[in-house]
């Protein structure tokens, strides 16, 4: 007789909080800790297979939110990993690193500002120095403020925007590639803004439509070299991005009731998306963007 096994069928509907939601504004870049209710990195439910045994993952933006659920997934699959972070958010990635490090995994957390052009070449040579070497790349911090007018989107507002999510990836990028061999991969988080982008996103939304370019043009230059690159487009997911100015406080009690499940997405729904991608076994996927919105918008 076979042992009867339990059902784990989970509706994607009930699995998580709905709007609406409490305002709850904090200032750039917020933090996960102090979010209601709070997210669900994958803390208590990621298992890993081993599936990334041995591999050194670099990944921007992973104290919190959708970097921080990649990195728990990376570290309970078996890699080492450094995360990148603003001064600001050091007892967000105190809480990562400690989870990297109770699976065994060597985890690393490096603070700084990667709207600098000579931080994000340092960044790329500690984490290297750190985990000896490097083969994942996680291109995932970034900035987002809603303005409801182009009149009042600043230069200063354009250029930080433009400075953390595009001019960030080239430079960690073009620093990491001497370090890359074959087999490496780099992972960009882009957006459903980036196919069907708000009114209020005016820049965030450019800056997601040229991280599916980057992805679409890098995968082309280093296919040829065995290094993979892939996105990841997101839709609306319970992090501090959103509250910290990403959306106005009124759209945040009814963040993510747009979707056809009807409520915003969790950090942990994605992390498995990251894995894939790291994966030797996805070594067909390169050039492609891997949605995840809850039933709306594009890819
Ligand atoms: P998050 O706030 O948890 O992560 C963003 C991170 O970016 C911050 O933790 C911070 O460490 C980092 N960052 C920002 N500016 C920085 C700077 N100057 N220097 C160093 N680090 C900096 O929010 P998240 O939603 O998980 O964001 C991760 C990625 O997901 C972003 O690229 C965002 O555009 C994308 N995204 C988010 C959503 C969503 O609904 N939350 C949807 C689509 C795409
Ligand atoms: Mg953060």
């Amino acid at each position: 007789m076979s042992e009867t096994i339990k059902s784990t069928l989970q509706n994607p509907l009930d699995k998580y909080p709905k709007p609406p939601f409490n305002k709850q504004p904090q200032q750039v870049p917020g933090l996960a800790s102090k979010m209601d209710p709070q997210p669900d990195h994958g803390e208590t439910s990621y298992k890993g297979s081993g599936r990334l045994a041995g591999r050194k993952a670099l990944i921007t933006g992973g104290d919190s939110g959708i970097g921080r659920a990649a990195a728990i997934a990376y570290a309970r699959e078996g890699a080492d990993v450094v995360i990148n972070y603003l001064p600001d958010e050091q007892s967000d990635a105190d809480e990562v690193i400690a989870l990297i490090e109770a699976e065994g995994r060597k985890g690393f957390g490096i603070p700084g500002d990667i709207t600098q052009e000579a931080f994000c070449g340092e960044l790329v040579e500690q984490a290297v120095q750190k985990l000896g070497g490097l083969d994942i790349l996680v291109n995932n911090a970034g900035h987002q403020q809603a303005v409801d007018s182009l009149l009042e989107l600043t230069s200063q507002g354009f250029d930080t925007t433009i400075k953390t999510n595009i001019y960030a990836p080239f430079w960690i990028t073009k620093a990491a590639l001497p370090h890359l061999l074959a087999g490496s991969v780099i992972i960009a988080t882009s957006s459903v803004q980036a196919y069907d982008p708000s009114e209020n996103l005016f820049d965030y939304a450019q800056t997601k439509a040229a991280n599916v370019a980057f992805v679409k043009s890098l995968a082309k230059q280093l296919g040829p070299k065995g290094i993979r690159v892939n996105g990841v487009a997101p839709g609306p997911v319970w992090t501090p991005l959103q509250v910290s100015g990403g959306q106005p406080q009124d759209k945040i009690t009814e963040f993510g009731e747009a979707t056809p499940l009807g409520r915003p997405g969790q950090p942990a729904e994605l992390a498995s998306i990251y894995v894939q991608l790291a994966d030797d076994s996805a070594s067909f996927a390169t050039g492609q963007i891997y949605g995840a919105a809850g039933g709306n918008g594009h890819p």
